[in-house]
Order: C-alpha cells, then sequence, then structure tokens
C-alpha cells in the first residue's frame, strides 16, 4: 500500500475497533487450548449472539432431524471452526460505531451481507460446502476497508462514495483520491486485527483476483474466486449492473469457477430465496424480493444473452489460438525433419549432436553414435528407378525407428546416410543392438510397388564417447564414426564396425 496512505492511517487516532466480543473471539482462536466450553462462555454472555447461533443450528443450513436446544449442542454441531466464525459474524454486523462523516452503516452491512450470502451460496454451489461459514465471514469482511477509509477521511469520504454509481466505480475513485482501493485497506486493517491469514487475503483479492494471485493460492484458490465473485454478484441486488457489469458477473463466474450463465441465474434465485432468513437473523432489512424481480429479470437475460456470446467468442478464440499453436508447432517439427524420410535433418542432427554431447560429458555417461550407409544403393535406383529407391529409403528410416529408444534418434546425414544418436549407450551394448538392427534389414527384403522387392544391406560404423575415450568435440565422434564406414565397406559391406584407434 502507498506510503503516504499508511502513515495517515497509522496516524488515525480513531479507526474502526472491532467489537468486544468479536475480539476476545479472534484471542480463542489463535489459543490452541480453546475448546467449545471456552467459546460457549463467551457467546452465551450475549443472549441475542446466543439465540443467532441456535436460529443457524435448527435452519436448513444444517440439515438434522434433531432440534437443536443449547448452544453447547448447537456448537457441537456446528463444530468448533464454524461456531466460531458465526460468532464472529453475528457480533461483527452492526458492531462498529456510528460514522463521523455520515457514512450510511445500513447500507454498508446491507451489502456486506448480502456479499456474505452470496459467497457461501457460491462457495455452497461449488462444492466447498465444509468452508460455507468462513465463506460467509470471508464476504462479511471484505468491505471494511469502506469503515476504514470512511474513518480516516470522515469528511469527504461518505460523499464521494454516495456519487459513485456502483462498486467498481467506487474502487476506482478510491485509488485516484487514496491511491489505493478499499480491498487494500481493508485486508491491512484485518491482518492489524490479528484476523486469520485466508481473510486478509480474501478481502485483497475481493476486487481483481488475477491469474498469478489464484496460481500462488493453492487450495485457497477456489475459495477465493467465490469470495470475489460473490463481491460482484452482491451488486445485483444493490447497484443494478448495466450490460457491461452483468457481462463481467458471468465472464468472472466463468473464469474463475467454470460456472455458466444458467448456473449464474440459478446461483441469482438461490441468493434471492435466502434474503429473507439472513435478513431476519442479522435484522437488517434487505432489499425485498418485490423490489429485485424487475431488475433480477433485466439482469437475467443480459446474464443469457452476453454470457452465451462470450462462451461462443471464448471457445472460437481458444479453438483458434489451439490451431495456431498446433500449426506453429508443425512447422517448427517440420524445419527440424527431412521432408522425404521424415528422420531428423542435418541441422537439427548438429543441434541435438552438440546438446548431447555437452549432457554426456557432463552426466558422465556414454554417448555411441551409429553412422549408417546404404550398401550400393546406386544400384538399387539403376535397377528399379528413383522414385523405388525413395521408398527404400523411407521404409528404411521407418525400420530404423523401430528398434531405437525413445531418447535416441534418426537423422538424415545425407544422400543414403544416416546417424543414430544413442545416448547412454556403451560401445558393446551399441554393437549387440546394431548387429541386431543390421542382421533384421538384411533379412527382410523391402517391397516396392508392382510387386517388386529389393534386399537392402547397411555398412554401419559407431564410435563412442566417454567410455574409455572421451573425445574432445561432437564432430571428431562424428568422424570416427564415419570412418569406422569405410572399414565396413571396406571388409565386405552389411557388417558393423567400432572404430579402433590403431
Ligand atoms: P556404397 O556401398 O559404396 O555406399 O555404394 P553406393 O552406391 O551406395 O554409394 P554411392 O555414394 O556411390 O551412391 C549413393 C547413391 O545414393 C547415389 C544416389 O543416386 C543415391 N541417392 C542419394 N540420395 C538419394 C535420394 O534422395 N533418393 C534416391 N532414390 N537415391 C538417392
Ligand atoms: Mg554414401
Ligand atoms: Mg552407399
Amino acid at each position: 500500500m502507498d506510503e503516504t496512505l499508511l502513515a495517515r492511517l497509522g496516524a488515525c487516532t480513531h479507526l474502526p475497533t472491532l467489537p468486544a466480543v468479536a475480539m476476545r473471539i479472534i484471542e480463542l482462536g489463535d489459543d490452541p487450548d480453546a475448546g467449545i466450553g471456552e467459546i460457549a462462555d463467551v457467546v452465551c454472555r450475549d443472549p441475542a449472539l446466543t439465540a443467532k447461533l441456535l436460529k443457524i443450528a435448527n435452519s436448513p443450513l444444517y440439515a438434522q432431524r434433531r432440534k437443536v436446544e443449547n448452544l453447547r449442542q448447537a456448537m457441537m454441531l456446528l463444530g468448533l471452526n464454524a461456531a466460531m466464525t458465526l460468532a464472529l459474524s453475528f457480533s461483527l454486523v452492526g458492531g462498529f460505531g456510528a460514522s463521523a462523516g455520515g457514512l450510511d452503516h445500513l447500507r454498508y452491512w446491507r451489502r456486506s451481507l448480502l456479499t456474505a450470502l452470496a459467497s457461501r451460496t457460491i462457495g455452497l454451489q461449488a462444492g466447498l460446502g465444509q468452508h460455507r461459514e468462513e465463506l460467509f465471514l470471508a464476504g462479511l469482511l471484505q468491505d471494511i476497508g469502506i469503515l476504514v477509509l470512511d474513518a480516516a477521511a470522515p469528511q469527504d469520504y461518505a460523499r464521494g462514495l454516495d456519487a459513485c454509481p456502483g462498486h467498481l466505480a467506487l474502487a476506482q475513485a478510491e485509488q485516484a483520491v487514496f491511491g489505493a482501493d478499499h480491498a487494500e485497506v481493508g485486508s491491512w486493517m484485518l491482518d492489524r486485527w490479528g484476523m486469520p491469514e485466508y481473510l486478509v487475503l480474501a478481502t485483497r483479492f475481493s476486487h481483481a483476483l488475477t491469474a498469478g494471485a489464484l496460481a500462488d493460492s493453492g487450495e485457497n484458490a477456489r475459495f477465493f474466486a467465490c469470495t470475489t465473485l460473490a463481491g460482484w454478484l452482491a451488486e445485483v441486488w444493490l447497484n443494478p449492473p448495466d450490460e457491461a457489469g452483468t457481462a463481467r458477473i458471468g465472464m468472472l463466474a466463468q473464469d474463475l469457477l467454470g460456472l455458466d450463465a444458467a448456473a449464474v441465474t440459478a446461483l441469482v434465485d438461490e441468493i434471492g430465496a435466502q434474503i429473507p432468513e439472513t435478513s431476519a437473523l442479522f435484522e437488517i432489512e434487505l432489499p425485498d424480493a418485490a423490489q429485485v424481480t424487475a431488475v433480477l429479470d433485466h439482469a437475467r437475460e443480459v446474464l443469457m444473452v452476453r454470457n452465451l456470446q462470450i462462451v461462443q467468442e471464448a471457445a472460437q478464440a481458444r479453438r483458434q489460438a489451439e490451431h495456431m499453436q498446433e500449426r506453429a508447432r508443425l512447422l517448427e517439427e517440420r524445419s527440424r525433419r527431412d521432408p522425404l524420410t521424415g528422420a531428423y535433418n542435418r541441422s537439427s542432427l548438429q543441434e541435438t549432436l552438440a546438446s548431447e554431447f555437452r549432457l554426456a560429458t557432463e552426466g558422465n555417461w556414454p554417448l555411441t553414435l551409429a553412422f549408417i550407409d546404404l550398401d550400393h544403393f546406386k544400384r538399387v535406383n539403376d535397377t528399379f528407378g528413383h522414385q523405388a529407391g525413395d521408398e527404400v529409403l523411407c521404409e528404411i528410416v521407418r525400420r530404423l525407428n523401430a528398434h531405437i529408444r525413445c531418447t535416441d534418434i534418426v537423422a538424415r546425414f545425407g544422400g543414403e546416410e544416416f546417424v543414430l544418436v544413442l545416448p547412454g549407450l556403451r560401445r558393446n551394448a551399441a554393437l549387440t543392438m546394431l548387429e541386431r538392427v543390421r542382421a533384421a534389414i538384411a533379412a527382410e527384403p523391402c517391397r516396392l510397388a508392382e510387386d517388386q522387392q529389393v534386399t537392402v544391406t547397411l555398412s554401419i560404423g559407431i564410435a563412442t564417447h566417454g567410455e574409455d575415450k572421451p573425445y574432445e568435440s561432437a564432430e571428431s565422434l562424428l568422424r570416427n564414426a564415419d570412418r569406422a564406414v569405410y572399414d565396413a565397406k571396406r571388409n565386405g559391406r552389411n557388417r558393423v564396425e567400432c572404430y579402433r584407434d590403431d
């Protein structure tokens, strides 16, 4: 947060303070020995709070067969965490003093309560039911920065706030005046109050949940997605969003939680249905159903149409991007391949060879190269034609590929000459493997068109780096493999020879 604003807030003597009960609950939350008994002790001193917890424990949210009669039972049913979170929520609403600058507290808590309700409802839909009370509380607190900014600038804030047509406009105006919006300020305040980190972060992300923040949030990512979406969804009841606003809600729902337009309208209906109960429980009048029906109908319509459009556009853009990526990948792959046989071409052989040579040297493992030259290949062309010769070259590459491991590569060095790069293979193992390749190819004639066939044999020379002879460069390794081919030719062709110094 901006330094000047920090200094201003730090110097402010009348920042909102937590209600006493809330403070006590947060302390208990930090105390590892605190159990249901301790929390119950705090809550039962406040009859209104007790009644609310009992009411919630008996509500359909915690559907159970037996009626819960007393606070301890309620807390057992809710669980320690949920009970504390709920007690905190109840003690916070309306628990802050009046504003010096005339901020409309009722309106403030109305929005917070709607956000809280939305957050819980979205969470239930998104499969985060076990965190429903935390979601509620995070929604309830996400605009707490408004109370802080109002305390820091009582003269102007409320007036400016009234002039802002919606939540986005408000956040932008705050940025312009204070250099931070109430999401940032709120998360700072919550942190100072010693609230759990998930509340601090949910508030900080409440206006904009970036892809980076989502990625860093790990298993909390969906939680923050719910609380952020809730803040925008609450706008539906407060400042009926225009088309752009409604479309933003649709897009956020899609991006953050994968919810389509139908799911969002179902959410809006579900939240609407819960309004009366929440309103009664927190004793805050929320917009009633009749009041918002018209607004909702409009929003629903826009959501449906715009969302459909957006989803279609997004799907098309995604397809296009995938198509382009695939093309780029193909082109790149193609530029590395020999067009006739599909083997790697000479320039990619050079690259691969250089990197494999470096890796083998650094990793201290052997690297074997096999240089392969087809025997009397000119005769194949002379007898069957050039096209048949091409077919044979392709067939040989297919067979070579069938014999190597996925970490090896076959490259066409040029003409009827190929190089196999065999990382990690020792000379003897390479010799055995290449002997098998040679024998297999010599034993099975290549079939040509018009029922013709031709037997092709290979002269193979191998050189190994790093076993008993470390080479200085990839080039000298390749040169010696090539020399070994000459030995193979001289010794009668259809043979494998290893390079030897002597
Ligand atoms: P050796 O056993 O001594 O290697 O005999 P060779 O005939 O294979 O050797 P030489 O180097 O004299 O001839 C290579 C032949 O390979 C000549 C050329 O026509 C043929 N060749 C090279 N590239 C291609 C190609 O892309 N397609 C076809 N069909 N033939 C090719
Ligand atoms: Mg040759
Ligand atoms: Mg040849």
